[in-house]
């Protein structure tokens, strides 16, 4: 369970109208069970241990109705990853703002069907710092730098400026975690490019 931030928009939301009073509730409770990428486990005796742990009026029959209801309006839906049932948030960036612990940690989470990974993750924290966050891309720079001894980890130069390069580029889906992250000097940030390691190296 991670701890969110309901904004006051949230009961204001239109969205919400048509819900039940015992929907709203697990839906905000299911935010906590979810990863970065909004995923959780979709089953009522999850949702009833997670959010409804000392409530013995509410029974794992009317949570299934819950999660039913909010499956018919559209707020989470149902995917299948290696036989094993996820159930994901629609739309999970808008109801709440990740933070960079949450990036850093990663999830082992299967990500949802239709995930468009945040372009960035740093782009998109930032866009949500100039609501008054602090500059979070710049702390997790600041971390990969500082693992890897501020040495560029493909030719080894120590050479500022240091950049920290994704490993698999953004534009070929890579993550914006630490396992994806690694220092890089501009010469060879720039070469690389939106290549894969891989073909980077093949064609010089
Ligand atoms: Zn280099």
């Amino acid at each position: 369970m991670r701890t969110r931030i309901i904004r006051h928009e949230y009961f204001r939301d239109v969205r919400t109208d048509g819900l039940s009073i015992g929907a709203r509730l697990t839906f905000v409770g299911i935010w906590c069970m979810a990863d970065l990428r909004g995923v959780f486990r979709p089953y009522a005796a999850d949702v009833a241990a997670n959010v409804y742990p000392n409530d013995m009026a509410t029974t794992v029959l009317e949570i299934e109705g819950f999660l039913t209801e909010l499956r018919k309006a559209d707020f989470i839906r149902s995917f299948t990853e290696r036989g094993v049932n996820w159930g994901y948030i629609v739309d999970w960036l808008d109801w709440h703002a990740i933070g960079i612990q949450e990036v850093i940690s990663g999830s082992s989470r299967p990500t949802p069907p239709g995930w468009i990974e945040p372009t960035n993750w740093a782009r998109w924290i930032e866009k949500n710092e100039r609501r008054g966050g602090q500059n979070e891309w710049r702390q997790l720079r600041l971390l990969v730098l500082r693992r890897d001894n501020y040495t560029c980890t493909y030719c080894g130069s120590q050479r500022e400026p240091l950049h920290c390069d994704h490993i698999i580029p953004v534009a070929r889906n890579g993550i914006t975690e630490l396992s994806n992250l690694t220092t890089a000097c501009a010469a060879c940030n720039i070469s690389k490019g939106a290549k894969l390691v891989s073909e980077w190296r093949s064609h010089g």
